[in-house]
């Protein structure tokens, strides 16, 4: 049985019990100026896993990983002379922006959704700032919602969304903002707004001159460019799925029981059949088994239940990359 969920008013003790829960891989939502955030160590596979599960997210999508200042995003991402005049202009504040990860960041490859990338953010709120430099590390957080839900400007509407999945809720009142960060993608030559938010795209300008709209269009609008699919990690390799017989020059990913030992290598996402440890160990797996010496990826069916339907649908899509 989960554990009852505390909610604590906000206070230095409320604080210093939230960076243990997340020391502990433990999830703590938190009030940032725009929304709640459901946070958990961005280094702890296990942790970010714990957030997909709790939001039941039909797939993964990047996080955004929440950092104190300019030099904690320096640690984790490639900062550039755009993203440190940004920082510069609107952190702490509502604007997370996506920079190439740097190869020894130590975050979870699942934050990313096994992109080379990563979305840093300051937030302004006090509390946010305070948890951050307690707990001394980076804070993966979505909104503390359920996947389709609305995003929570209250501790009560996280209680009310996700019930018991946060370990703790750090209660600081109304969100000021509301509105969620607005995402710029600083990784290719020309600064794109992957999301409409707090920070308008007139106040970017003012800073960046002309920025692509790459945002994804609401009510499945077909894309005006190229640009505004959103990038999903695939490994370079063909991969086949729902695999019991791999082949002996494919690399198997076995999920609970084992192979039948006939493909070149096995790994298993979870050798005791969990597929919450399965998630947190997907893009770390298929990065690890994507080599030219193998035909392809063969991975095992692994059940469509819980956050078992994401890494269906990452899996899916990576076969569909290579099919004609
Ligand atoms: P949420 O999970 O509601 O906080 O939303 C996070 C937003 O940031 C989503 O629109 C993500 O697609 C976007 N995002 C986060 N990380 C990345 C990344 N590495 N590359 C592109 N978009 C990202
Ligand atoms: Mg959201």
């Amino acid at each position: 049985m989960e554990a009852p969920c505390t909610t604590l008013p906000a206070s230095d003790e409320a604080i210093a019990r939230a960076a243990e829960r997340l020391h502990d891989g433990g999830l703590v939502a938190f009030p940032t100026e725009t929304v709640y955030g459901l946070g958990a160590d961005a280094r702890n596979d296990d942790a970010v896993a714990r957030i997909f599960a709790a939001k039941d997210r039909p797939s993964f999508n990047p996080l955004i990983v929440h950092v104190a200042d300019l030099d904690a995003a320096g640690t984790y991402g490639a900062v550039n002379d755009l993203a440190r005049m940004l920082a510069e202009r609107f952190w702490p504040g509502p604007l997370s922006i996506v920079l190439p990860r740097l190869p020894d960041s130590g975050l979870s490859l699942l934050v990313s959704a096994g992109l080379d990338t990563v979305a840093l953010r300051a937030p302004a709120h006090p509390l946010a700032q305070d948890l951050l430099t307690r707990f001394g590390g980076p804070i993966a957080a979505p909104s503390a919602n359920r996947a389709g839900e609305v995003s929570p400007t209250a501790a009560t509407h996280v209680l009310e969304s996700l019930g018991n999945a946060p370990d703790l809720i750090i209660d600081g009142g109304h969100c000021t903002v509301g509105l969620e960060s607005t995402v710029i993608d600083l990784c290719d030559e020309r600064p794109a707004i992957l999301r409409h938010g707090a920070v308008t795209r007139e106040q970017l300008e003012e800073q960046l001159g002309a920025v692509d709209d790459a945002s994804i269009p609401e009510s499945g609008a077909a894309p005006r460019s190229p640009g505004q699919i959103a990038r999903h990690y695939a490994p370079a390799i063909p991969i086949r799925i729902n695999v019991t017989d791999p082949r002996p020059d494919e690399a198997f990913v076995a999920f609970g029981v084992p192979g039948t030992n006939n493909a070149a290598v096995e790994l298993n996402l979870s050798p005791s059949g969990e597929v919450i440890e399965a998630a947190a160990r997907l893009f770390a797996t298929l990065r690890e088994l994507d080599r030219p010496e193998f035909t392809g990826i063969a991975v095992a069916p692994v059940p469509d239940i819980g956050i078992g339907r994401a890494i269906n649908d990452r899996l899916r899509r990576a076969a569909a990359a290579h099919a004609d």
